[in-house]
C-alpha cells in the first residue's frame, strides 16, 4: 500500500504536493533554485549548436498535452541558444485543416514561444520524392501492391511479399505510375524495407507513401501520391539538422521505424528524449471528439469553455505563464503524470491573484434596505488590495427614502439569519433585521469586525452573464465600473472568481476561470 500510494504521490507536479501537504500541515517551503529548473539536455556537447523543433499536425486545436512537447523544445532551444524549428506536419490530406495553421501560431506565441524557422511538410513533397526514388533504385523500398491483409499475414510469418522482390527498374515503373496518377487510392503503396525478423512486427517494411483522393487544403489538387508520418518526419528531421527530438513515448514505435529509414540513407539519428504520458483527469482533449462536437453543433468551437484547448484555457482567463510553469515543472520525466483541473488553477490562482483586479460581483441578486447609516453617497476602493498603484473604483450608493440600497448575491442572503451582524464589504457592518422578500437591515459601524463579509452592489449595478466551465450560464448584477472594461481583460470577482472578459456589447459576457 505505501508503495503504492508513493507511486501516487510522485505522479503529482509540484504544487499538487505542496497543496496536498498543507492540509496535513506547515509546509517548510524548498529555496525556489533547489525545485524548478529542467534536467540538461543529454549530449549537448556533441553538437555544434542544439536545434529542435515542434511538429504539429494541424488537424486539430493545440491542447495541454501537445504543448509539453512545444513548451519543452522551445526552452531548450533558448536555453542552449539553439534554434527552435516549427514545423506542420502536414501530410495527409483527409485531416490537415487550414485554419489550424494560424490557430496553432496563434497558441504558441501566446504562451510567449518564437520560433526561428518555420516549416510547412506540404511545400516539400518533391525532396520526400527524390528520397522515395533514391530508396527505391537502391532496393531499400519496394511499391507494394498487395492487399493490405494478404501483406500482414506474411509480414507477421516474416516473409517477404512478392512486390518485395520485384527489381529496382520494376519498382520505378511502379512509382512513376503512382506520380502519373494512374494508380487509386489504397491499390499501392511504398514500403520502407526491414529486418523482417523485426521483434516488432508493426515495424516490419512500414509504410511511408501512398496514394490519397482528397485534395489538401494549401496544395489542393496538386498532389496525390504523399508521404507518411515516419517517412517526411525523418527527411526533414536530417534535412533540418534537428540535434534533439523531444516527444512523447507513445511515439516508441515509430522512432524504430524511423531509425531504419535513418540507416538506409547513412544518417546519424538525432539525440532522442522521451517523456511520459500526462494524465488529466476529467479533461475533454481527444481531437477527433473535438472536431466531430464542432461540426455536430455540440460544441461552440475550439475555444469552447468544456474543452481543454489552448484556445479555451486563454477564453477562461488563464494566464500564459502559469501554463507554461506549471509544463515546465512537469518536466520531461519518463514516469506518466496526472494532472487535474485543481493543480491548474493552484498554478494559475498565482498569477492571476498578483495581476487581477478586483471587482463586486453578486450572482442572483437580492435587495437589502440598510437603515440609520451615515450620509454617504459613494465609496472608493481599490482596485487590487496589493497595489495600490493600480488605482481605485468609485461604487456610488443608491437611496431609497432613508435607507441605503444593496443587492447581495441570493446564497449569501439564504445562510443569513435575523438578528445577525455581517459586514457589507470594505464598507460597513450592519445587523439583519427582518428576511421578507426585501431584506431589512441596521447599520451597526465602519470599522473592521470579526463578522461574514459579503461583497455587494449598490447604484449603476451593470448586469452580467457568467459562461461557467461546463458551459451553463450564472447571472447577476456587477459594480459600475465593470462598465468599463475591455474584452479580455482578466478581472476577479470577489468571493466569485476569476473571469475574462468575453463580451461587452450587448450585455457584459464573462468566462470563468476558478474560484
Ligand atoms: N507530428 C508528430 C505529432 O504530432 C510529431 C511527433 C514527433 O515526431 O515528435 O505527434
Amino acid at each position: 500500500m505505501v508503495e503504492q500510494v508513493v507511486a501516487e504521490v510522485n505522479e503529482l507536479p509540484h504544487e499538487e504536493k505542496l497543496l496536498q501537504l498543507r492540509k496535513v500541515g506547515p509546509v517548510e517551503r524548498l529555496k525556489p533554485e533547489e525545485r524548478r529548473g529542467l534536467p540538461e539536455l543529454p549530449d549537448v556537447e556533441k553538437y555544434p549548436m542544439v536545434i529542435t523543433r515542434f511538429a504539429p499536425n494541424p488537424n486539430g486545436p493545440l491542447h495541454l498535452g501537445h504543448i509539453r512537447a512545444a513548451l519543452l523544445s522551445h526552452e531548450y532551444a533558448r536555453r542552449y541558444k539553439g534554434k527552435f524549428i516549427l514545423r506542420f506536419e502536414d501530410t495527409n490530406p483527409e485531416n490537415a485543416l487550414l485554419e489550424m495553421y494560424e490557430l496553432i501560431r496563434r497558441d504558441l506565441r501566446w504562451l510567449g514561444m518564437s520560433w526561428d524557422e518555420e516549416h510547412a511538410q506540404s511545400d516539400r513533397l518533391e525532396l520526400y520524392y527524390n528520397y522515395a526514388e533514391q530508396l527505391l533504385r537502391e532496393g531499400k523500398a519496394y511499391v507494394c501492391t498487395c492487399p493490405i491483409e494478404d501483406f500482414r499475414e506474411l509480414r507477421d510469418r516474416g516473409e517477404p511479399c512478392p512486390c518485395r522482390e520485384l527489381s529496382s527498374g520494376e519498382q520505378l515503373q511502379r512509382w512513376r505510375r503512382m506520380l502519373a496518377g494512374g494508380v487509386a487510392k489504397g491499390e499501392a503503396v511504398v514500403r520502407v524495407k526491414t529486418n523482417l525478423n523485426h521483434p516488432n512486427p508493426a515495424v516490419r517494411d512500414w509504410p511511408a507513401l501512398r496514394v490519397t483522393a482528397k485534395p489538401h487544403p494549401r496544395m489542393e489538387e496538386r498532389y496525390s501520391v504523399w508521404p507518411l508520418y515516419n517517412f517526411s518526419v525523418s527527411i526533414d528531421d536530417h534535412e533540418m539538422g534537428v540535434t534533439h527530438i523531444i516527444r512523447g513515448k507513445e511515439h516508441e514505435v515509430n522512432e524504430q521505424r524511423q531509425r531504419t529509414l535513418f540507416e538506409h540513407l547513412g544518417w546519424k539519428y538525432p539525440t532522442a528524449v522521451q517523456y511520459g504520458r500526462l494524465n488529466m483527469a476529467g479533461m475533454a482533449l481527444s481531437k477527433t471528439q473535438t472536431m466531430q462536437g464542432i461540426r455536430d453543433g455540440e460544441l461552440t468551437g475550439y475555444d469552447d469553455v468544456r474543452l481543454g484547448t489552448i484556445a479555451a484555457l486563454r477564453r477562461r482567463g488563464f494566464v500564459p505563464e502559469a501554463i507554461k510553469q506549471l509544463i515546465l515543472d512537469i518536466g520531461p520525466t519518463l514516469v506518466d503524470s496526472s494532472l487535474s483541473w485543481e493543480t491548474l488553477y493552484a498554478y494559475n490562482r498565482k498569477f492571476s491573484d498578483e495581476r487581477a483586479d478586483r471587482y463586486f460581483f453578486v450572482q442572483n441578486p437580492v435587495k437589502v434596505l440598510v437603515h440609520k447609516t451615515p450620509d454617504l453617497k459613494q465609496v472608493r476602493l481599490r482596485l487590487h488590495p496589493g497595489h495600490p498603484e493600480h488605482g481605485e473604483r468609485i461604487l456610488p450608493l443608491a437611496r431609497e427614502g432613508d435607507a441605503l440600497v444593496f443587492y447581495l448575491a441570493g446564497e449569501d442572503t439564504t445562510v443569513l439569519q435575523e438578528g445577525q451582524i455581517f459586514r457589507l464589504k470594505d464598507l460597513m457592518n450592519v445587523t439583519l433585521s427582518s428576511k421578507g422578500k426585501v431584506l431589512e437591515a441596521e447599520f451597526q459601524g465602519l470599522e473592521l469586525a470579526d463578522v461574514p463579509k459579503i461583497q455587494w452592489v449598490s447604484a449603476g449595478a451593470v448586469e452580467v452573464e457568467v459562461i461557467k466551465p461546463d458551459n451553463s450560464r450564472e447571472f447577476g448584477l456587477a459594480e459600475p465600473a465593470v462598465a468599463g472594461l475591455k474584452v479580455d481583460t482578466i478581472l476577479q470577482f470577489e468571493r466569485y472568481g476569476f473571469v475574462r472578459v468575453d463580451a461587452v456589447r450587448p450585455k457584459l459576457v464573462a468566462a470563468y476561470a476558478h474560484r
